[in-house]
């Protein structure tokens, strides 16, 4: 008897706390996983929450699937990559036409653009969606970014909505386009988060090696951060890490904690996204980097020992206003290119993708929750502008805060302390203000070697200049 609103396969972390989720807003939820013992851990986690009234559990796929209302709407919270498209081989024959399949994994845009392409000729639905704020999120309500025929988001729309953060009583939930819209965002997303989390672990870099403050003094400037207009998730974790103490030692945590950091992909995704779209975006590659080197603590190590350790102030003065509006300033640049990475995919794909929207369902239940997006979104609401830049209320941020940015980059650059993502961030910032580039040479030079040609600023049509032919070298 099919009596379930909804399916969901794959009961690991994230998957058990979306149909916990789910289940607790109403919606009555058949739950399946490959090895069946997590179906029962499930079922024990259900009930000790008072919600197993509202499941569904079913060890058997096709059982599974003959127990979702008709049109059906069936969660895929599986590894991504193959084990996706496995599980897609095996639904295919159990499934009928009008039914969908909600991928809600971390996958690659691209496998989502194919997946939905492919499902499309069988009459299947596939929708693409990204999920962010990690398991905290799926239990309590994430940011919701979805992608894929619209037909079926109209299904699936209520209980997404109904799952997903609220920001003032609105969803975070939005429909962002067909195919692969929705993983772009959320790939896009990530890059952003890692942008900030490097760009704030980069000011931390001068508190604790330029003005060697304690982790606990530098807790207490995030906290007074958070009160203005950095406030944010990030901002007010960064206040709890510092604060956080080693129970064994009575050590700050951080102090103890190993300098090399992990990466999945997305934030690797996200920056050849750009490059393959052409759209710059330097501090999202500046974090991916900044990551990278992170890995190579031997080397880094080594280096160290070659070359010294950083000179540190001196007697430079570095001012903590400074430090805030360079961090904004920093964000401002990296969130510009994000959303111009994301209008270029959107034309290059023909997904019109809605900025405006995009920055709404990321104003809560996403790790890069803030409240710059309220403002960015209203920016973006009230034109057609893409980047962020030229939008009047943040030209007259950036006007006094580049400043700061450039206070900031220049001091940590005589201190030798590395600023990768802060210092791309006012590069590109330098380079998208200034009317006459550099590039001419370029032109000259690629002219020279490769008869590319170039354009004379006072004549019509492309130019070649006639190049010695022999050089000294
Ligand atoms: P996971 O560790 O990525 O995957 C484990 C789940 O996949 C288990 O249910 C496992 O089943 C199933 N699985 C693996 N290979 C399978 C196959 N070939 N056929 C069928 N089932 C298979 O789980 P997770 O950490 O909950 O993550 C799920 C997805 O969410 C991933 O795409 C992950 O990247 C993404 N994620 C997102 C966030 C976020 O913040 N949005 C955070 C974490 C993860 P068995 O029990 O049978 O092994």
């Amino acid at each position: 008897m099919s009596s379930a609103d909804i399916g969901l396969i794959g009961l690991a972390v994230m998957g058990s706390n979306l149909a916990l989720n789910i289940a607790e807003n109403g919606y009555t939820i058949a739950v399946h996983n490959r090895t069946a013992s997590r179906i029962d851990d499930f079922v024990g986690m259900a009930t000790e929450q008072g919600l197993n009234d509202k499941v569904v559990p079913e060890a058997d796929l096709a059982t599974f699937i003959s127990k979702i209302k008709r049109p059906r709407s069936v969660i895929i919270m599986v590894k991504a990559g193959k084990p996706v498209d496995d599980m897609i081989e095996q639904l295919l024959p159990l499934l009928e036409e009008g039914d969908a399949i909600l991928e809600c994994g971390n996958s690659l845009y691209s496998d989502s653009q194919r997946r939905f392409e492919y499902l499309k000729e069988k009459g299947i639905g596939f929708l693409g969606i990204g999920v962010s704020g990690g398991e905290e999120g799926a239990r309590h309500g994430p940011s919701i970014m979805v992608g894929g025929p619209e037909e079926q988001w109209k299904n699936a729309q209520p209980i997404l909505e109904a799952i997903s953060a609220k920001f003032d009583g609105e969803p975070c939930c939005a429909y962002l386009g067909e195919g692969g819209a929705g993983h772009f965002v959320k790939t896009i997303h990530n890059g952003i988060e890692y942008g900030d989390m490097q760009m704030i672990a980069e000011v931390y870099g001068i508190m604790r090696d330029g003005l060697h403050m304690a982790p606990g003094e530098a807790a207490e400037v995030f906290r007074e951060w958070n009160k203005g207009p950095l406030n944010s998730y990030l901002i007010e974790i960064t206040g709890h890490v510092l604060d956080a103490v080693e129970p064994k030692t009575g050590t700050p945590l951080v102090e103890l904690i190993l300098d090399k950091a992990g990466q999945k992909g997305t934030g690797i995704w996200s920056a050849i996204a750009a490059q393959q779209l052409g759209v710059p975006a330097t501090a999202i590659e500046g974090a991916v980097a900044a990551r990278s080197i992170s890995s190579r603590k031997d080397e880094r190590v080594a280096a160290e020992a070659v070359y010294g350790k950083p000179a540190g102030l001196g007697g430079a003065h570095v001012d903590l206003g400074d430090l805030e509006q360079a961090l904004l300033a920093g964000k401002i640049v990296s969130y510009a290119q994000g959303f111009v990475v994301m209008a270029k995919a959107s034309e290059e794909f023909g997904w019109n993708l809605p900025l405006a929207t995009i920055a709404k369902i990321w104003r809560a239940g996403c790790i890069i929750r803030s409240r710059f997006l309220d403002q960015m979104s209203a920016a973006y609401a009230q034109g057609e502008n893409t980047n962020l830049l030229m939008v009047p209320d943040f030209v007259e941020i950036m006007k006094t805060a580049n400043g700061s940015l450039r206070k900031i980059v220049a001091v940590a650059a005589t201190a030798e302390l590395p600023m990768i993502c802060l210092s791309a961030s006012l590069a590109y910032f330098d380079s998208y203000r200034q009317a006459l580039g550099t590039t001419n040479l370029t032109q000259g030079q690629r002219d020279f070697f490769g008869a590319h040609g170039f354009i004379l600023t006072d004549r019509e049509g492309e130019q070649h200049h006639d190049w010695p032919s022999t050089l000294e070298h």
